[in-house]
């Protein structure tokens, strides 16, 4: 292994400071890229990733391919350079919310900082002499356990099941302008969001350290175990900080944002709680009672101490078991049910000139609701929140909705012929999408 010895100014991705360090084996092969500091006040990331770059020039050099680690939001992490987590979040825009195309806001420091973040990564991912995988290190503002959350493609589903942490589904679809949706959408790569646990515990780092070691293994970077930096398995340490929910998957029901100030989060709910629609207290905002939108676990409660109004609020989850899982990837690998669903499903038809996307009628979503999409393979682009409906009035829907799927599977099948509907898209309906990674693989499927 050589670490890129060349002087600051000469290397594309090192200017501005944003480099933490640059491995460079011999042997060509994946890359790995680590982003920490992404958020002002999580500096978790950044010191696992000064920690691995010493394991790496001290005891365990790469075998192959490369390692790079880079500063986020480096206007943020300047304000306090002696106790980072006192740093803000981002200075005027969440920079983990700015990486999409339509961003028509006014400018930030924060969309120079997206827009050098991005030069950076491209410098990488244009010296990679093989497939690319990206992890966002984050911390939460809340005692949570660590968590990854992925743009949820059967490739980066496999790849996060390595790490042994809870996986959270569908972050993609409430929270737009995500980094790790933007290099996946932009570089055809795997990237995970991965939350290390309390900004302010110093478990965090530890932990994150464990995941970058389980990440560079598990590309063949570094020979498994071969890192003697530390006393346990890396795989010991996520899993011990994951406790009851490592290995669990997760998918999201909720999104609420902060709507307006004060917000005074209640603490005595805590994250993976219990929560029930309507009935468990999440805040006091604006002097009034935030109650839960949705029942199921409640999810990343804001408790930041700089809370601002669109910001997360709290999200609510639901266990995905294990069989849903396995049949949603089966579903997945077939191209055909793609072309079926406008055949069997009323409501739902291809989407002219998006080989990929669906269009579904608002009246129907609301009673598939957005779960069946995520089984079935996709990530809703555009849709409406819906609130959970009575029992009764649900069954009745569902009744009324499966004799309609009956009779459009029977007459499809007495004429044989296409029926997808030749409707206009109109701007109500719901835009479901195949994930990018499973119409067009990532090249580091082969490693997982
Ligand atoms: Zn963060």
């Amino acid at each position: 292994m050589t670490e890129l010895a060349s002087p600051a100014a000469q290397d594309p991705v090192t200017k501005n400071g944003r480099v933490i360090c640059h491995h460079v084996a011999e042997a060509a092969g994946p890359t790995l890229i680590a982003v920490g500091g992404l958020h002002g006040n999580e500096p978790a990331g950044i010191l696992a990733s000064l920690a691995i770059d010493r394991c790496l020039r001290e005891t365990t050099p790469l075998a192959t391919g490369s390692f790079v680690a880079l500063r986020g939001n480096l206007a943020a992490l300047a304000f306090d350079h002696e106790q980072p987590i006192n740093n803000p979040r981002y200075v005027q825009r969440d920079l983990n919310r700015l990486f999409h195309h339509d961003d028509q806001g006014h400018r930030t420091p924060d969309h120079d900082e997206r827009d050098a973040l991005r030069d950076a990564i491209d410098a990488v991912a244009r010296e990679s002499r093989g497939e690319i995988v990206l992890l966002d290190l984050h911390t939460t503002s809340s005692d949570s356990p660590p968590f990854i959350a992925v743009e949820d493609s059967i490739p980066a589903r496999r790849f996060a099941e390595r790490f042994a942490l809870p996986l959270i589904l569908g972050i993609e679809e409430d929270l737009r302008g995500l980094l790790m949706d933007d290099t996946t959408e932009r570089l055809r790569c795997i990237a995970l969001t991965v939350e290390g646990g309390c900004h302010n515990s110093p478990l965090a780092a530890h932990t994150l350290e464990a995941v970058l070691l389980i990440a560079l293994e598990a590309l063949g970077l570094i020979s498994p175990d071969a890192c003697t930096c530390r006393d346990e398995r890396p795989i010991e340490t996520t899993r011990r900080a994951a406790g009851s929910h490592a290995h669990r998957v997760y998918d999201i029901r909720h999104r609420e944002p902060v709507r307006a100030l004060p917000y005074i989060p209640d603490t005595d709910a805590e994250p993976f709680d219990r929560v029930r629609a309507h009935k468990t207290r999440i805040a006091r905002q604006a002097e009034a009672d935030l109650f839960a939108a949705e029942s199921g676990l409640l999810f990343m409660p804001n408790r930041q101490r700089d809370i601002r109004v669109g910001d997360d609020a709290y999200f609510v989850v639901r266990r995905v078991g294990r069989t849903w899982l396995r049949i949603s990837a089966g579903l997945r690998a077939s191209e055909r049910l793609h072309h079926m669903l406008p055949k069997i499903l009323p409501g739902v038809r291809h989407r002219p000139g998006h080989a990929h996307d669906l269009l579904v009628d608002p009246q129907i979503a609301a009673i598939l609701r957005r779960e069946l999409f995520h089984v079935l393979g996709y990530r809703l682009v555009r849709f409406e929140a819906t609130p959970g409906l009575p029992r009764l009035v649900r069954a009745a829907r569902a009744a009324r909705f499966s004799l309609h799927a009956l009779t459009r599977i029977a007459a499809n099948l007495l004429r044989r012929g296409s029926t997808d509907d030749a409707q206009h898209e109109s701007d109500e309906d719901w835009i479901v999408r195949r994930h990018v990674l499973d119409t067009e693989p990532a090249t580091a499927d082969q490693h997982t």
